[in-house]
């Protein structure tokens, strides 16, 4: 369920359809157990030891993406990115064709505030219906109140993301078409698609970027188990389909450590880990970051 294609079984595992089944959903949960909403997977790693928890995937209603005769673009937590940016350029409005080549959630986007192609989620979201786990409190939250910076935002860990509204602006079918071949284009250009990954492993550090520094320290295709920093771009690390997740975090800390040590520079991981790994000592290394 993820794009590593990797990692054990949750302990519980449901698909809501709607807002009222997902409310259902978290009024059987107490307060002491774990909860991960997953979108696409595409920015996660779970431990080969599985979960311990119930991982809720949105589903039915939450994959919706309607654009307003406003042209604001509203679109479930679940509705996946590409087709969001298809959805915009189907009605004439440019601003989201950025998203054509992320393959994650809206959930996601949010989370993370995914970006590329000069643009982020921070720049188009408008609002977010926000539903609080251990409340049920549900309330619409301005695109201000998330604190967006560069692949971050104070969405926390109890905040289920439920839909999001998106400004667009008027533009011509075939400009916003064009757009997003040219991004789809520029991907496959440049990225290892077709392989188990989850994009990029560490966020840019300021004014440098991550894939060059690993390159810079010698590390394109150094490996790990199953896992391999890729040739094409260095910050992706590759699985192959003898790969543990366990592969995957090794090698993360293996690069951030060597990364560290041959250039000062220490890396912070932009994936997100669930479950239990076990710890090679490399974690504890520069956590003090230089620049
Ligand atoms: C080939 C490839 C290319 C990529 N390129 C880019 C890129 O250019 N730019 C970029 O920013 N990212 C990129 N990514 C990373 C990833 O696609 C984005 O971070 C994306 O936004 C993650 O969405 P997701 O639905 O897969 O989230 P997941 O990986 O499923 O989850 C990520 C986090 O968001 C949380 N979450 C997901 N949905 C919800 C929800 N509804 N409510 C609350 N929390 C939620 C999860 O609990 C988790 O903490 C790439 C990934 C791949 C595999």
């Amino acid at each position: 369920m993820t794009t590593y294609k990797l990692g054990g079984a949750a302990d519980w595992f449901v698909e809501v359809e709607d807002e009222e089944h997902l409310v259902e959903v978290l009024a059987a949960v107490t307060n002491r157990e774990e909860v991960l909403v997953l979108g696409r997977g595409s920015n996660l790693l779970i431990a080969d030891a599985g979960y311990r928890g119930l991982v809720i995937r949105l589903s039915g209603e939450f994959l919706k993406i309607v654009v307003e005769p406003d042209g604001i673009l509203s679109a479930g937590g679940a509705a996946p990115l590409p087709r969001v940016a298809r959805a915009g350029a189907d009605a004439g409005r440019c601003g989201l064709e950025f998203y054509a080549g992320i393959p994650g959630t809206v959930g996601g986007a949010l989370k993370m505030n995914a970006g590329g192609h000069g643009s982020d989620t921070a720049t188009r979201l408008l609002s977010a219906r926000i539903l609080d786990r251990r409340t049920g409190d549900r309330r619409d939250r301005t695109a201000d109140m998330f604190e967006f910076a560069y692949r971050h935002s104070n969405i926390g860990p109890d905040d289920i993301i439920v839909s999001a509204r998106f400004s667009t602006e008027p533009c011509e079918r075939t400009t916003a078409e064009k757009r997003i071949r040219e991004i789809t284009r520029w991907r496959k250009e440049h990225q290892p698609g077709g392989t188990f990954n989850a994009g990029s492993v560490f966020k840019n550090p300021p004014d440098a970027a991550a894939g060059r520094l690993i390159d810079e320290a010698g590390l394109k295709g150094y490996r790990r188990g199953g896992v391999a920093v890729s040739e094409m771009h260095a910050n992706f690390l590759i699985a192959d389909e003898h790969a543990s997740a366990q592969n995957v975090w090794d090698l993360v800390w293996a690069v951030r450590r060597r990364v560290g040590e041959s250039t000062g520079v220490w890396l912070t991981p932009e994936i997100r880990f669930a479950g239990e790994f076990e710890c090679t000592g490399d974690e504890l290394t520069g956590l003090e970051p230089t620049r």
